[in-house]
């Protein structure tokens, strides 16, 4: 039986391990079939499939799109190439996008008497780099007692060292994969803090342009499994699910979590493997 994990990060974005060790984690927790879906990269993508093969384990490339519009929204991709021309100057364009916002803050920040190593920390952070960064460095050299602190005080929203980020909306994002033979697939829909009705409203949208699926097997939705299930279920969506792991950190789960409260596991994934590799 295949065990699957859709939504594991690495070190290529924001998590604390790389391809190899991932996979050996994978393994362990007895998972057979597993997901990288990194944020706005898909750089990990030929490592984890060695990283796989050497394993044994059935894998499925992905990628995890940060998009915004009133609420911040992700939207993962099921069957990425890594060497897909236009998703790369995509993200290409997301990482210059994350660059300039963090020297804008940087020079909000200065302005406010808060001088920060910006050029370090970009060259330090690789092409993840984003405000998480500057708060850190923030709280290290005094102007801030804790990253919430940060921003709370000067970084977030409404406050004013805050620069906007440009990013894709999710329907842009939707097509884009849509048009390249990705499977989309909405991520964990109970991170999104918005009435149900309003939600329901978008998905309605969002299949519009093209989505496929919904993540209705992560943490964030813990006790409303059923719930999205049949949501899921009654659009026609393809239900996916995983742990959403970075690390041991408290805030993402660890690998293999959520299959056992995940009845349709088997079905569900090779659903989406087969209509991944197929498209
Ligand atoms: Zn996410
Ligand atoms: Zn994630």
């Amino acid at each position: 039986m295949r065990r699957p994990d859709l939504h594991l990060h690495t070190l290529a974005s924001d998590g604390k391990y790389d391809v190899w060790q991932v996979a050996r984690m994978v393994q362990r927790a007895d998972v057979t079939l597993f997901s990288i879906t990194d944020h706005d990269t898909m750089a990990a993508l030929p490592e984890a499939a060695d990283a796989a093969y050497e394993r044994g384990l059935a894998f499925l490339p992905g990628v995890e799109i940060s998009t915004e519009g009133d609420e911040e929204v992700h939207v993962l991709g099921y069957g990425v190439r890594y060497d897909d021309p236009a998703l790369n100057a995509f993200f290409q364009k997301m990482r210059q996008n994350r660059i300039d916002r963090v020297r804008e803050t940087g020079r909000k920040l200065a302005a406010l008497g808060m001088e920060l190593p910006i050029d370090e920390i970009i060259a330090g952070a690789g092409s993840s780099v984003g405000r998480p960064h500057l708060a850190r460095e923030m709280v290290r050299r005094g102007y801030a007692k804790d990253t919430v602190e940060a921003f709370d005080r000067f970084m977030g929203r409404g406050k004013p060292a805050f620069a906007p980020r440009f990013t894709p909306g999710a329907p842009e994002a939707i097509a884009l994969l849509k048009s390249r033979g990705v499977v989309p697939v909405l991520a964990h829909p109970g991170e999104i803090r918005w009435p149900l009705d309003c939600l329901l409203q978008k998905l309605d949208e969002w299949q519009e342009a093209g989505l496929m699926g919904l993540e209705v097997y992560h943490p964030a939705n813990r006790g409303h499994y059923a719930d999205w299930d049949a949501i899921a279920r009654k659009r026609g969506l393809i239900v996916t699910g995983g742990s959403d792991f970075h690390g041991e950190g408290a805030n993402h789960g660890q690998i293999g979590e959520t299959i056992q409260e995940w009845p349709g596991a088997l079905s569900d994934a090779w659903k989406l493997y087969r209509i991944a590799q197929k498209s």
